[in-house]
């Protein structure tokens, strides 16, 4: 069978997304982050879909949507206070929380844990779709598992195909934040940064006063290493080709890979670098004094590198400060960590 196209403005959208989750089916869905591929959470054999075509290790848990921030209270329990108050605050919107789970979430969507990742997301489309099926979402991001985020639906048209291989996709445009959700842990006393997202640090510490950040956010994780969600150790949002961050000045930089220029070499920088780059291949994913164009760029340009099948990867990466914080985790992990100071 082949892939439904649907799309976001359409009506009839919410209701034939909803029917086919829950008839057990795959329906890719956007929310503001990333592209999801979209199961029923309850529903153990749909779950099982989404580990079998994203090829995502089976002790990877899943986050699950839910269409209202009332719904919170079905699907956990012992919510502490902290986790109102970020519902309150950025739901519906880009966070995601991990708090004890309910029994009646299967086993196979929180990876045996005895927590869940749970969020509201802000768009509309996809809200409604959930709200329609009446149960809550399961959806990792859209892409083959290790490979770029999708955040446009040709992205996940890219990795699917319209073979059926998932049943839908709700085209809703490009995903607004383009980063995968913030997460944040408070299932223990001191609430915990597992990953950085639209949602910033300094916004959750206005919110929680005192925020711990995990080590996988700020270093490389051993493959053995005891992690707090086994999917912690993965490597994600890796392109094909060797991804070299160059820290230094604009000029040193540009020295360094003009150096070094060949067909098989990349740059990905700022717009505003990239005419110091002449003659090489670049690519570049928004402004460096605007985070959030770079965030809303960095997955479509690590695609669009690898695509072209580039070797190796000199790339640009923010400072922190704002929604740069995640951009440079994203940026670091896609280049294992790999900084040349110049
Ligand atoms: P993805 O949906 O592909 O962006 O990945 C979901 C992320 O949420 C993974 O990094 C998981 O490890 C994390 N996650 C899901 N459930 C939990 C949980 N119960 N505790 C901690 N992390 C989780
Ligand atoms: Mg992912």
């Amino acid at each position: 069978m082949k892939t439904l196209c649907l799309q976001a403005e359409d009506p009839k959208t919410p209701e034939i997304a909803a029917k086919l989750l829950l008839e057990g089916r795959l329906v890719a869905i956007p929310t503001e982050t990333v592209y999801g591929l979209g199961a029923n959470a309850l529903d153990e054999s749909a779950t099982a879909k989404i580990f079998e075509a994203k090829g995502r290790p089976q002790d990877n848990p899943l986050i699950i949507h839910i269409a209202d921030p009332e719904d919170l209270d079905r699907w956990c329990r012992d919510i502490p206070e902290a986790a109102r108050k970020l519902a309150a605050r950025f739901w519906p919107g880009p966070l995601t929380m991990v708090l004890p789970v309910r029994d009646c979430v299967p086993k196979r969507t929180t990876a045996g844990l005895n927590t869940v990742a749970i969020r509201c997301p802000e768009t509309p489309v996809t809200r409604a779709i959930i709200r329609m099926a009446g149960v809550p979402v399961a959806a990792p991001s859209a892409n083959l598992s290790g490979t770029p985020s999708t955040t446009t639906a040709q992205h996940v048209l890219h990795d699917y195909g319209t073979d059926g291989k998932i049943a839908a996709i709700v085209d809703g445009g490009e995903c607004r934040v383009g980063l995968e959700s913030t997460i944040v842990d408070l299932h223990e006393d001191v609430p915990r940064l597992l990953r950085p997202g639209g949602i910033t640090p300094e916004q959750l510490r206005e919110v929680l006063g005192e925020l711990q950040v995990d080590k996988a956010v700020i270093g490389q994780i051993a493959g053995d290493a005891v992690v707090r969600a086994p999917g912690m150790k993965y490597i994600h949002y890796a392109p094909k080709g060797d991804v070299i961050i160059l820290r230094g000045t604009a000029e040193a930089a540009a020295a360094y890979a003009l150096a070094r220029k060949s067909s098989s070499v990349a740059v990905l920088c700022y717009e505003e670098e990239a005419p110091l780059y002449g003659g090489m291949n670049v690519v570049t994913y928004g402004h460096e004094n605007d985070p959030e164009s770079l965030a809303h760029g960095l997955f479509a340009a690590l695609r669009e590198l690898d695509d072209a099948g580039y070797a190796t990867i000199y790339a640009r990466c923010p400072e922190e400060g704002g929604v740069g914080y995640a951009v440079q985790n994203r940026l670091k992990k896609a280049a294992g960590f790999r900084i040349l100071e110049v």
